[in-house]
């Protein structure tokens, strides 16, 4: 099998399997006094630590959480503190997008152009018109298409105006630089899975000084403002996968964004009709959103399954719905391109040897345009 899903989960890294383990052959709850507690709580620091050195923050700006839907379910309800509008981009993952709504405060949308960068002119006048502070959402690479959003510009600007900014960081950490510093906003998610560690652990970051309400109340754990018992083997596989993502960023990027070369350069030959999503923009170098008119996504997934590769339609979480995701939608206005988005997403395990099945596999389903419509009933 061939898989080139990164984006909706990666594999995980051997390095993460080894400090699961590690971690789960020690007992103790990390707020124990004893010897025990002091050994769990030890391997937890040092997985902040980690976590926290992937994006240039300092430990103690790190909260442990579930995964990335927790991280931005717990800032975008950071908006009722002070916010008069919540504004998020157009192409925003659904763990933003709903979980924005769930306030009581007026939303608007942040459209982005047709390259899927988010509209800056737009975000200027959003903020200079409205009453009070905005509470703004911009992720820093979409899931979909890969394209990176001018976060450090929305984030001077929103501060400007006296607002704040949570960035989804979700899908960038691990795979281009990412330092909190030079974004300047004030809260930031990390998901584990998406960087080769375990699914069920993620991260908040909290500016120094940004205000935040937790959401609930227990013993006391992560500062009191994510209290719960923390789960210590899911942070040691997040940590050792943020360490060995970090430490190997320049060189699997570069690897990475040569196999995405090799992959794009051959389809553009393959199907001549061909439109990549964002080609024209900066992207994450692992991410390609394509799409042949007259083809349908959810048959094409189909099609490469069957020669044993696996790739997307649009995000992993809109899969099974029939019509195009939010993100196609938003950077194109042509239903035959929305109707035929798919995703190939590569990742730290991904070879030579999984672009040639995929390219083998595209040159048998693409062969004649034509003849492919035709069997889909749409001649
Ligand atoms: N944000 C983005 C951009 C994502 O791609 C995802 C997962 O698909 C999430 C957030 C949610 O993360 P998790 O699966 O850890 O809840």
């Amino acid at each position: 099998m061939h898989y080139l899903d990164h984006n909706a989960s990666a594999p995980l890294r051997p390095e993460a399997r080894l400090a699961m383990e590690e971690t789960a052959a020690i007992a103790g709850n990390p707020s124990s006094v004893h010897a025990a507690g002091r050994a769990a709580r030890a391997r937890l620091e040092d997985a902040r630590e980690r976590v926290a050195g992937l994006i240039g923050a300092a430990p103690e700006t790190i909260l442990f959480t579930s995964g990335g839907t927790e991280s931005a379910a717990l800032a975008m309800a950071q908006a009722a503190n002070g916010c008069t509008l919540v504004l998020t981009s157009a192409i925003e993952h659904p763990c933003v997008l709903e979980n924005a709504k769930r306030g009581a405060i007026p939303m608007a949308s942040l459209p982005v152009n047709a390259d899927g960068r988010a509209d800056l002119d737009a975000l200027e006048v959003t903020l200079t018109d409205a009453p009070g502070p905005v509470f703004v959402a911009l992720m820093l690479a979409n899931n979909e298409s890969g394209v990176v959003q001018p976060v450090d510009a929305a984030a001077r600007l929103v501060h400007e105006h006296g607002g704040r900014i949570f960035c989804d960081a979700v899908q960038a950490a691990g795979k281009m630089p990412v330092d909190v510093e030079a974004l300047g906003v004030d809260y930031l998610s990390l998901s584990a899975h998406k960087i080769g560690g375990p699914a069920g652990i993620g991260a908040l970051y909290l500016r120094p000084g940004t205000p935040f309400v937790p959401l609930w109340g227990g013993g006391g754990q992560e500062r009191r403002l994510r209290t719960g018992t923390e789960n210590r083997i899911g942070a040691a596989g997040f940590g050792a996968a943020a360490k060995a993502a970090g430490d190997r960023l320049g060189s699997e990027r570069a690897r990475i964004a040569a196999l995405r070369e090799r992959l794009e350069s051959r389809l553009h030959a393959i199907a001549p009709d061909l439109h990549i999503f964002g080609e024209a923009v900066e992207r994450l170098p692992n991410t390609t959103l394509f799409a042949v008119p007259g083809r349908r996504a959810e048959t094409l997934v189909m099609q490469f399954d069957l020669a044993g590769v696996c790739v997307s339609s649009g995000s992993a979480c809109s899969s099974g719905k029939v019509e195009p995701s939010h993100v196609v939608a938003a950077m194109t206005d042509d239903p035959a391109l929305a109707r035929a988005a798919i995703r190939v997403s590569l990742g730290w395990n991904s070879s030579e040897a999984d672009v040639d099945a995929f390219l083998s596999a595209a040159e048998h389903i693409f062969a004649g345009s034509r003849a492919g419509m035709v069997a889909e009933g749409r001649s």
